[in-house]
């Protein structure tokens, strides 16, 4: 999707986060041709969840454990990498971000063999956890009560250019779909700001656009309908095998409840 002529090329972006909100602008990131990590530092909160019921598209509603692994599937598909690690400092660092990265996803910076990862942009989805933000001036940070939200724009920006923030991190209601949206937008806002030539993500029948005497816009595609129905038989296979069984795992339990009485 890069046009030399008249736009930047998609840079390295970092998403800190693999939740809801991480993987949504992943996908959408990774879609318009970012080259996008997504770091998860432990699991979503909503695999606490008992069985989701206010996501659309889902009548008598999901296990949010499939959910949750669906998210993955299709944020891999888009061309994220998932990589497991947690995000234990953050630098801004002459145009660039260093992310230094802990290996242990228990919790806290295991001081082991963390890795630096050198990003044009930073997207934080790390509900519940700012504290790798806390030393940089320009972020703001809201605390209220025992909770920690970035201040963003509407379009999620903080005050550091090419720092960005979504989900329930960045203030958002505490449900699966919003946080979602937000992720999305987020992304969006960073694509837009890269300047990277971006119309919408949207896949069209073979001639919407070009029999009207238009070009295909950056980021849409036209497909013919000998490849929509192939995509179509893929999707249902790939469907009918993620809901074929009952999902292996059981709802994660609160902190407070688990061995450790850890929060
Ligand atoms: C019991 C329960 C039931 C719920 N039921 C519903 C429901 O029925 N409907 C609904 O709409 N919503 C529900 N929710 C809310 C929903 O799960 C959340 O609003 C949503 O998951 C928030 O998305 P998020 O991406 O902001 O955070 P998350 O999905 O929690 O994702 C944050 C990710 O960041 C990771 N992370 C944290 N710190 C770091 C770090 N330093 N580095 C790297 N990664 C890090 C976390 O491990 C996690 O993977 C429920 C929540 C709970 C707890």
């Amino acid at each position: 999707m890069d046009d030399p002529d008249t736009g930047a090329a998609p840079g390295r972006v970092v998403v800190s986060g693999g939740g809801v909100a991480g993987l949504s602008a992943g996908t959408f990131l990774a879609r318009a041709g970012f080259d996008t990590v997504v770091l998860s530092g432990g699991e979503s909160i909503l695999r606490r969840n008992a069985h989701l019921e206010n996501v659309p598209g889902f009548p008598a509603g999901v296990n949010p454990r499939l959910f949750a692994d669906l998210l993955e599937r299709g944020a891999e598909r888009g061309g994220c990498l998932l990589e497991e690690g947690r995000v234990v400092g953050l630098r801004p660092d002459d145009g660039e971000f260093r992310v230094r990265v802990d290996p242990d996803t228990g919790g806290g910076d295991s001081g082991g063999d963390a890795a630096t990862l050198v990003a044009d942009s930073v997207l934080a989805a790390s509900w519940s956890d700012p504290e790798y933000l806390r030393g940089i001036d320009a972020v703001g940070l809201v605390d209220l009560g025992s909770k920690t939200y970035v201040d963003v724009d509407e379009g999620g920006r903080t005050g550091v250019e090419g720092l960005y923030a979504a989900g329930r991190l960045a203030g958002k209601a505490h449900q699966t779909v919003v946080c979602a949206g937000h992720g999305a937008e987020v992304a969006l806002a960073l694509i837009e700001d890269s300047e990277v030539p971006f119309y919408h993500d949207w896949v069209a029948p073979e001639g919407y656009f070009t029999d009207r005497g238009r070009e295909v816009p950056p980021g849409c595609e036209e497909i013919d309908a000998e490849e929509r129905r192939r995509r179509e038989r893929e999707s249902m296979a790939v469907m009918a095998e993620a809901f074929e069984t009952p999902h292996g795992d059981e709802p994660t339990a609160h902190p407070s409840l688990s061995e450790e009485g850890a929060e």
